[in-house]
């Protein structure tokens, strides 16, 4: 009987669970403009399946590409007919998430944490696991953390944002958020790790304490949790949200193609297939409408940090159009050193226009138009090896590292206030 019940129980994972198997992440680099409009016309070809991992941008810059089984074939003929020289950058996903999956779940048979102390932070949680981590944080810190639910998700679900605070009303703040894009689980994970640095650090480390005695901070760790809670139920490879899309069968919307900044431009779909869906309008998803309002009720926000994997960037606005960034260069080159002094991990920077592609409806591009003036995007490790099946044993170095780049960022924010 025992044995039935297990099986059924697995039989039943089995079923709810989108697999990968024989899925491989091809790296193609494109080496003059024609294989650059090569590589562009896959993006179209919707019955192959493909998921760009890292998007099409310029000559002699990657392009990661989820190729499913059933299209490999034709996927390196084309390529190989063409000329177009590419590599294995991950041979079987399913292998991997495997392994990622095994993992988690030797992290769960130790006891469930009944503190923030002894909750282990080198691995991945579920979104119920991180919700109690961030109800435990505030318990054992009343005086300092407190959580605000600035909206429901689209099926529900609370949108929590820790509000770190040493008193005052309505003081200058500095935003942070990780996980809008849900499959980017190093994101979650290194939130949750900044959430326990804050209060740890606090009346210890003097230039955060000098902050958080001027200033607040907002941190919302699980940005998108339908999307998150799927990733973790049903596909680990899932981007958007997770609101249906009338006349499609295709579900979710790319939350960092929605915003109210060049809405509907270059660099965003407008197929409910693709992964870069803008949606049918600026801010019809309830997870960025949320923020906006937010943001715009409390009007004294100075730096907005929205945090994204894989790549290792740190960029600032705009992504829309080229333009008129001041001296944004100027800190972002001291945050990307600052991070890469503790391990050597190297950044790129720039506007997100001229480091990655031109996206519209993004984020800070929207937060930098309602004056924020420090608005700046990670998109944190790694450059290509693992993507965003990043071992859990990369947790902690990744969110110590990116610690460094966002004190440099805060710090800077309170000591140069507008
Ligand atoms: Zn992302």
């Amino acid at each position: 009987m025992r044995g039935l019940l297990v099986f059924a129980a697995l039989f039943a994972a089995v079923l709810g669970k989108e697999t990968f198997e024989g899925h491989q992440v091809l790296r193609v680099i494109p080496k003059d403009e024609i294989e650059l409009s090569l590589i562009k016309d896959l993006e179209d070809m919707i019955d192959f399946e493909l998921d760009f991992w890292r998007g099409v941008t310029d000559v002699s810059i990657p392009v990661d590409i989820r190729v499913p089984f059933h299209s490999l074939q034709f996927i390196k003929i084309y390529l190989e007919t063409q000329n177009i020289d590419y590599s294995i950058m991950i041979k079987d996903l399913q292998m991997m998430l495997d392994e990622e999956q095994q993992e988690m779940e030797s992290g769960r048979r130790v006891i469930q944490p009944r503190n923030t102390d002894s909750f282990d932070y080198s691995k991945y949680h579920t979104l119920s696991e991180i919700y109690s981590f961030q109800d435990m944080l505030v318990a054992e810190n009343p005086n300092l953390v407190s959580k605000i639910v600035i909206g429901q998700s689209y099926e529900g679900r609370p949108l929590n944002v820790l509000k770190f605070s040493t008193g005052g009303t309505n003081r200058p703040a500095i935003w942070i958020d990780t996980g809008i894009h849900s499959r980017e689980w190093v994101t979650q994970a290194s939130g949750t790790w900044f959430a326990k640095k804050i209060v740890t650090d606090y009346g210890t480390d003097p230039a955060l304490t000098a902050i958080l005695n001027n200033m607040d901070i907002l941190l919302e760790i699980v940005t998108n949790p339908d999307g998150f809670y799927y990733t973790h139920n049903s596909n680990r490879m899932w981007r958007k949200t997770r609101k249906p899309n009338p006349g499609s069968s295709c579900v979710g919307v790319d939350p960092n193609r929605n915003w109210d900044a060049g809405f509907g431009g270059p660099g965003a779909s407008s197929s409910p297939c693709s992964e870069t869906y803008r949606g049918p309008s600026a801010h019809s998803e309830s997870e960025v409408k949320s923020i906006v309002d937010f943001v715009k009720s409390h009007g004294n926000i100075k730096a907005f940090i929205s945090i994204h994997s894989y790549s290792q960037m740190l960029m600032y606005p705009y992504a829309f159009l080229f333009c008129c960034s001041q001296n944004d260069h100027v800190l972002a080159k001291k945050a990307i050193t600052d991070l890469a002094s503790l391990y050597g991990t190297k950044y790129t920077y720039g506007s997100i226009i001229s480091t990655i592609y031109q996206a519209s409806g993004g984020t800070i591009d929207w937060t930098y138009n309602q004056g924020i003036k420090y608005s700046y995007t990670f998109e944190l490790r790694d450059t290509g090896f693992y993507g965003f099946v990043l071992p859990a044993n990369q947790i902690i170095p990744t969110a110590k590292e990116t610690w460094l780049a966002l004190m440099a960022i805060m710090d800077h924010t309170y000591n140069n206030p507008y």
